[in-house]
């Protein structure tokens, strides 16, 4: 589980300092499915970042299985971002001239420890691809893909090393509303059927409004959405 206590999160440009996050606290229990909303600027990246290891300069604490991330060497923190967490973002990243199991394996070559062999990567890699139902593309290139298609591909990606925790910063912002909802049935199928934590920064009212649980940043606070309170939203 992720537990967060007092999470202070501040950027200084020059004598300018803007303080984001204002001692925030949260708990996400394994196995939860749930929306970050909030205004633009708010501090929903940065809050997803900091849970994701991508940025240890904050105040307070994040634990993540009983482990503060705050405590992690180098090595570990970023044997932390490999192995535990998933990252997928608006933009898929993949890179055009490797095809799609040859982008889906990537994660092999930043493995520690014992390193994968090409054949069991790309073992691994037909299994993810079949997980995110595109095995028919495993020699594509991502320029053939849809939108759609180069996000699940992201997907595959972000789900070989078998992440407990999937982070997701807008996923769904470069696709049609259509396309977009299909990726997060995905994400719902891998939340229900493998136990996957989803967590989704979006903009997007109609999918926060399909996850369980929706939590809103703004004015440097968290603040649990209850759909039977219209105003808690009203600006978000
Ligand atoms: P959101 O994801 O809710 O749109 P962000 O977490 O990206 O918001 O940003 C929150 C605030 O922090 C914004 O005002 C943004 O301009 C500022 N910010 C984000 N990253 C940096 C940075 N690297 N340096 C300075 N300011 C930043």
């Amino acid at each position: 589980m992720i537990r967060i206590r007092g999470m202070h999160k501040s950027y200084s440009t020059g004598k300018v300092v803007t303080e984001v996050l204002r001692g925030v606290d949260l708990d996400i229990e394994d196995g939860e499915f749930i929306s970050v909303i909030g205004p633009s600027g708010s501090g929903k990246s940065t809050l997803l970042h900091a849970v994701g290891g991508l940025d240890s300069d904050y105040k307070g604490s994040i634990e993540v299985d009983g482990k503060d991330l705050a405590t992690l060497s180098d090595a570990e923190l970023s044997g932390y971002r490999n192995e535990t967490v998933g990252f997928v973002f608006q933009s898929f990243y993949l890179l055009p001239h490797l095809t799609c199991l040859e982008n889906i394996a990537l994660p092999a070559v930043f493995k520690r420890g014992a390193q994968m062999d090409t054949q069991a990567a790309n073992a691994r890699a037909k299994a993810v691809l079949e997980q995110v139902d595109l095995a028919e593309k495993a020699d594509a290139l991502p320029t053939m893909l849809s939108g759609g298609q180069r996000q699940r591909i992201a997907i595959a990606r972000a789900l070989f090393n078998e992440p407990k925790v999937m982070l997701c910063d807008e996923p769904t912002g470069n696709l049609d509303s259509k396309t977009g909802a299909a990726v997060i049935e995905l994400f719902r199928t891998l939340n229900e059927r493998d136990g996957i934590t989803v967590i989704i920064v979006t903009h997007d009212p109609r999918i926060a409004d399909s996850t369980p649980r929706k939590i809103l940043v703004a004015d440097g606070s968290l603040t649990e959405v209850d759909d039977a309170d219209p105003d808690a939203e009203a600006d978000a």
